[in-house]
């Protein structure tokens, strides 16, 4: 089962973000795929402020992995840098706790990623205008597509 859903601005991005963030919980793990410039970093920005985080989320981009205090803790990964090489951040201790993971550019680290998690790819249509696709690996997140598509 796959959601898609037409987004017509970044505000559209936003309110989407915005209603995943209220109902993530612990561990959750979200991917993040689609070309430079697709809205991952925006979505992300949005998730975070949903999830009370203050701070200002950036690109992680040269430092592969920045972490967040929230209503939930928020681990947020880029992992394009990491794409030809066999570097080990310790997958399963950043996965294990009680943060939200967020990874953009996850298809380049197709094996390493956990097998439950909710994959979002980002297509740009035109201008503001995207596809957001969301697909549900486990039911816990099925269950939060249904909930957040009903
Ligand atoms: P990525 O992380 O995928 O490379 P960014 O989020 O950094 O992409 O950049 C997306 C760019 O597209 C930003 O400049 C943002 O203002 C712009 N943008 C325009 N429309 C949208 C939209 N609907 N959703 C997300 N970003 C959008
Ligand atoms: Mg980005």
């Amino acid at each position: 089962m796959m959601y898609e859903r037409i987004i017509n601005s970044e505000q559209e991005t936003e309110e989407l973000a915005h209603q995943l963030s209220a109902i993530l919980e612990p561990a959750d793990v979200l991917t993040l795929e689609g070309d430079l410039g697709a809205g991952k970093t925006t979505f992300t920005k949005s998730v975070a402020k949903g999830l009370g985080i203050t701070r200002n989320v950036n690109s992680p981009t040269f430092t592969i992995l920045k972490q967040y205090e929230g209503r939930l803790p928020l681990n947020h990964l880029d992992v394009y840098r990491l794409a030809d090489s066999d570097e080990d951040l310790g997958w399963d201790e950043l996965f294990y706790g009680d943060a939200v993971s967020i990874i953009e550019w996850a298809n380049l680290i197709e094996a390493d990623l956990p097998p439950e998690r909710l994959a979002i790819q980002i297509l740009r249509l035109e201008d503001e205008k995207r596809k957001f696709t969301f697909t549900p690996f486990g039911k816990r997140y099925e269950q939060l597509c249904e909930e957040l598509f009903e």
